[in-house]
């Protein structure tokens, strides 16, 4: 908290809001990690390194599926591929395997789970940019006074967004793991 209004004071350069002590740390292309992930800073925003991993990753889809081996050129392969490494065919024998084993259930649990997890950080990161923008914006607008009025807000923000998801991933894990909450 007291770096976040450190950071909030300085220049605008120094503007990177995010939730935890170390960011003024941090500068344009630095990976560092943080909560179980990596992040940088890209065009003066904080977001996930991971992310840019992947993107880049699933940008390039292999013309042979690694399952089986077969061209991967029908509709549904690179959706596919995009979330489980193989192609469409594979896909729906895996399926039927885990159907046979009794383990379908758990696998779509984990799927959905998956799916929740991905909203949920593509969620923040959305509002993380969302927040560094406006503050961006707010700083080249008007002065340093008013920057501190708008930096208590962005405080508060950051705060209940904090509580909220980690609210979110808790509820997540919960279903993943087919707890309630009494349990968790
Ligand atoms: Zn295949």
């Amino acid at each position: 908290m007291r770096n976040l209004i450190k950071g909030k004071s300085g220049a605008s350069s120094e503007l990177q809001v995010g939730y935890t002590a170390k960011k003024e740390d941090h500068k344009e292309g630095d990976v560092w990690e943080e909560n179980g992930k990596k992040w940088t800073i890209k065009d003066s925003i904080k977001q996930t390194y991971t992310k840019l991993d992947e993107v880049k990753k699933e940008a390039i889809l292999p013309l042979f599926c690694p399952c089986c081996g077969n061209l991967m050129k029908k509709r549904n392969d690179s959706k596919m591929y995009k979330i489980h490494k193989m192609c469409f065919d594979c896909v729906i024998d895996m399926e039927a395997k885990l159907k046979n084993e009794g383990k379908f259930k758990d696998y779509e649990r984990a799927m959905v789970a998956s799916n929740a997890e991905s909203y949920i950080d593509d969620l923040e990161q959305y509002l993380l940019e969302a927040i560094n923008q406006s503050n961006t914006q707010y700083v080249s607008e008007r002065g340093e006074v008013e920057r501190w009025k708008g930096g208590i807000d962005t405080e508060k923000f950051l705060n209940e967004m904090r509580t909220n998801f980690v609210q979110f991933r808790k509820q997540v894990d919960n279903y993943k793991h087919n707890k309630t909450d009494d349990q968790a």
